[in-house]
């Protein structure tokens, strides 16, 4: 068991210094967001993530896992530190390393040992060499160090679940002592570990998230031609999924990806290909497609209401999938202030994800967690989110509440039978409009 202090307490950070807590170590999360370790300290969870709470109050209440602001002493009581910080997309498209350098510079100042300086940040290609630099730079090489790359494949919604069955570890080290801790500290979730140089793991995860986000932009061109052509995307799916090389995860057409993985990932992987002289063409055309997935969903609408100046639509499900109330560049950030700005009120529904929508769009439409006030009295209906109170949705309530029976489904929810038995004009993504 081992003494881990995790910079960095957000969706990685906490889930996985939870569970590391959880598998029988000492965990300390830190965090330079006070407001976030004090809500921490009184129970209070910043994220939405099935599981999380109950981990917490268990853990806390065993004396294996604490939060802190107190960064520098964490990282002297601790063998291994986990860097788990933001890498946020910079304007430019490329990955910001502002944060990983302050903790790098953190460590730097306050090593007092030998330690295992974990990086689970998604960074770019070189980033492990920079910190391992930088630590030795400021520390004036007084201790020993390794550091190693350690990707987290986790999914927000269901991201204890992944991270105490992960499907993989990649752990990439240079030392023989740190790669061996860190085999015995994933034992406990999962024996699949791909043992790697540095620069291969941290390749991994991009090239990880940049295949998913290919597959989902795939479909979505596959269904922009299914609507010319009066197929169906969803039977496409299912007909090419059923070939085990192809697999059925991933393949559903719909509004595009978001959230704070695939958009940044992508964009990050361009400038990486790139700064090595490489025009990744592919990689291109996979944001082109999902940012004109968006633009579809506008279009859409005005092909059911023409102008959409003084219309009434709600917007369902503001998050960027279910189980998360993240709202990194949800669809629904591109495609409100873009109704808004035609002329249209709008008025949302999300069970969750409320609070973090009102952060990013402010007031430029209303909000509720109740769905059918939502609904009640608005000229179309559009979908962004399949929350499971929306795939619920009782449709003949709906089509009584709204002025006219439209429906634009961002996420292919309902079956085009029953919508057009119901009477709803239903248009979903690559399949046929039905009225
Ligand atoms: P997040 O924004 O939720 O959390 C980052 C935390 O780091 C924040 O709480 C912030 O206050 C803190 N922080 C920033 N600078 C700090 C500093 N100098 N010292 C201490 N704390 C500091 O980010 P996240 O979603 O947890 O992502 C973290 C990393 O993991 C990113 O590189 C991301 O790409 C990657 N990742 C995220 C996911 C995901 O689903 N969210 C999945 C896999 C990988």
């Amino acid at each position: 068991m081992k003494n881990i202090a995790v910079i960095g307490t957000g969706y990685v950070g906490l889930v996985s210094g939870v569970c590391f807590s959880e598998a029988g170590n000492h965990v300390i999360c830190c965090d330079i967001d006070q407001g976030k370790i004090n809500d921490l300290k009184r129970g209070i969870i910043p994220i939405f993530e099935p599981g999380l709470n109950q981990l917490i109050d268990k853990n806390v209440a065993r004396n294996r896992l604490c939060f802190t602001s107190d960064i520098p002493k964490a990282i002297q009581r601790a063998e291994v530190i986990i860097i788990a910080v933001g890498t946020p997309m910079s304007r430019t498209g490329e990955a910001d390393l502002t944060h990983v350098k302050q903790v790098a510079k953190t460590i730097g100042k306050h090593l007092n040992g030998y330690k295992i300086i974990v990086n689970k940040s998604t960074v770019p290609v070189g980033t492990g060499k920079m910190v391992k630099n930088l630590i030795s730079e400021i520390s004036r090489d007084q201790y020993a160090f390794d550091v190693v790359s350690n990707p987290e494949f986790l999914r927000e919604g269901v991201a204890v679940k992944d991270t105490m069955q992960m499907e993989r570890a990649v752990i990439g080290a240079t030392s023989a002592k740190a790669m061996e801790v860190m085999v015995q500290l994933h034992k406990p979730f999962t024996t699949k570990v791909v043992k790697t140089t540095i620069e291969s793991a941290e390749m991994i995860k991009y090239a990880a998230n940049a295949f998913l986000a290919t597959k989902i932009s795939f479909m979505n061109d596959i269904a922009n031609i299914c609507e010319r052509a009066g197929a169906d995307v969803t039977k496409v799916s299912e007909g090419i999924g059923l070939d085990s090389r192809i697999g059925q995860k991933f393949l559903q057409a719909g509004v595009g990806f978001g959230g704070s993985c695939f958009p940044k990932d992508t964009a990050a992987l361009l400038h990486i290909a790139e700064s090595f002289g490489y025009d990744f063409k592919l990689i291109k055309a996979v944001m082109e497609t999902n940012i004109g997935q968006r633009v579809q969903i506008i279009k859409k609408v005005e092909s059911i209401l023409g102008s959409l100046e003084g219309k009434s639509i709600s917007i369902l499900g503001l998050a960027f999938k279910p189980n998360t109330n993240d709202m990194r560049y949800a669809p629904a950030l591109d495609i409100i202030p873009q109704l808004n700005h035609l002329g249209a009120n709008v008025k949302t529904f999300d069970p969750i994800a409320i609070p973090e929508a009102k952060k990013q769009l402010g007031y430029i439409c209303s909000y509720s967690d109740d769905l059918y006030e939502t609904i009640r009295g608005t000229d179309a209906c559009v979908i962004l989110t399949g929350w499971k109170e929306i795939k619920s949705l009782d449709l003949e309530k709906t089509k009584r509440l709204m002025n006219h029976p439209f429906v634009i489904d961002g996420r292919n929810l309902f079956d085009l039978t029953m919508m057009q038995n119901l009477g709803f004009t239903y248009v979903s993504v690559g399949r046929p409009v039905v009225h």
